[in-house]
């Protein structure tokens, strides 16, 4: 089956009185029959709910249908995507242990990142696909290799299959946010990718109706007793220790939960993803290439354009498209604000992947608290523009950024 069909019918159980769609199951605990069935379920020897903390089902109807998407072995929602990054990488790291990360990210991510070394745990950056770098950045520390498969604001399209062969030689997993391309452009796991994060507040909800993060364990990993030691008992579980361990630590005692109304809401999201990001992505084409077709004095970054850095690689790693963000260097920051201003479509907010298209400028907003390093890896400047590009008729959008630029 391809990829619409299966977002509709893979990982979607029966659900009770033939109802097309999870019901919402908003309960917070679930009783038993028995006493026996209880302490069951507690000592996971039984299927069954009893906490939403833990589980819920309608919550578990989001995860399997993300599950399948990703072509994972198991999925765990989260409040929100900086949860799910936040438990994927925690889950398997203790003080003294070092991530190597590729230094295009999502702010909050270098944030996270930075709150970690009070724990003890210590990010290498590196220049993302700089294999040499790579390389030498690995000490017997090393526990996790992190990137985003489009880095959010720069760009950059990561060689996950490249990356995770290097991260593999090394006995360490990769661990990667998908959030930009999403699993409509690329099933990172396909590429070698071990652990996938989406943050589904963005295309997978699709409407910005509520803050959610997903992560899926592909279950190739193995890992190694000594090196993964704080697996502990959860070894016995082979491919489902590093995702029982979530589930009954971390994940059940920080209590980073979704709530079930909107794991529903993600549902009714996951439906039009496909066709949402087709969309999204064709637009987002469109625009870029007529901006700089227009415009010799505005800088268009679009991996989907021959002029980026990053062509060649989307152009072997994602199917149907090149996301649906772009950025415009116009020349001064009052020129980038007067441009902002002048647009009538676009929200001017910090977001991305929403069916409107989104403009803001980062260096003021979400890039403020970088340092100078942080913005030049980001890809951050002064005069740029970030354009998350929505559903609308893309004719629209062309008329009314000619008006204001
Ligand atoms: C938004 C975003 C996140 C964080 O997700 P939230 O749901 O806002 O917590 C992480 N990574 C990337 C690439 C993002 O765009």
């Amino acid at each position: 089956m391809n990829f619409n069909t299966r977002l509709l019918h893979e990982g979607v159980k029966k659900q009770p009185n033939g109802a097309t769609f999870p019901p919402i199951f908003q309960s917070s605990a679930f009783a038993q029959e028995s006493a026996e069935d209880l302490a069951g379920i507690f000592e996971n020897k039984k299927m069954g709910y009893c906490y939403t903390r833990v589980a819920n089902p309608t919550i578990t109807a989001f995860e399997e249908r993300i599950t399948k998407l990703e072509g994972g072995m198991a999925s765990v929602a989260c409040a929100s995507g900086m949860a799910a990054l936040s438990m994927a990488l925690l889950n398997i790291l203790k003080a003294g242990d070092e991530v190597i990360s590729s230094a295009s990210l999502y702010g909050g991510t270098i944030d996270l990142f930075r709150d970690i070394e009070a724990f003890g745990i210590n990010t290498k950056y590196v220049e993302n696909n700089n294999w040499d770098e790579i390389e030498a950045a690995f000490s017997d520390r090393t526990k996790v290799v992190f990137a985003e498969t489009i880095g959010n604001p720069c760009l950059d399209v990561t060689n996950i299959d490249r990356l995770a062969e290097i991260a593999h030689a090394h006995g360490v997993p990769l661990i990667v946010d998908n959030t930009s391309a999403t699993p409509y452009l690329i099933r990172a796991i396909e590429h070698g990718a071990d652990i996938v994060v989406n943050s589904s507040s963005k295309y997978i909800n699709g409407s910005s109706n509520s803050i959610s993060g997903v992560l899926t364990d592909s279950g190739h990993f193995k890992w190694d007793k000594e090196k993964y030691s704080i697996l502990g008992e959860y070894l016995k579980f082979g491919p489902m220790a590093y995702i029982a361990k979530l589930r009954n630590g971390l994940y059940r005692n920080i209590g980073t939960c979704l709530s079930p109304f909107n794991a529903y809401l993600n549902v009714i999201g996951l439906e039009t993803l496909g066709l949402r990001v087709e969309k999204q992505c064709s637009n987002a084409f469109l625009l870029a290439k007529w901006i700089e077709e227009t415009y010799p004095d505005v800088i268009v970054n679009y991996p989907g354009l021959k002029s980026s850095k990053w062509n060649d690689i989307a152009n072997t790693i994602l199917d149907k498209g090149y996301g649906a963000i772009l950025t415009i260097r116009v020349g001064s920051k009052e020129r980038a604000f007067e441009i902002m201003n002048n647009l009538t479509i676009p929200y001017i907010l910090s977001n991305i992947g929403d069916t409107k298209t989104l403009v803001v400028h980062p260096a003021s907003t979400i890039s403020l608290h970088s340092t100078e390093k942080e913005l030049e890896d980001a890809g951050v400047y002064d005069d740029l523009i970030r354009i998350s590009v929505g559903i609308e008729d893309v004719e629209d959008l062309i008329e009314d950024f000619r008006n204001a630029i």
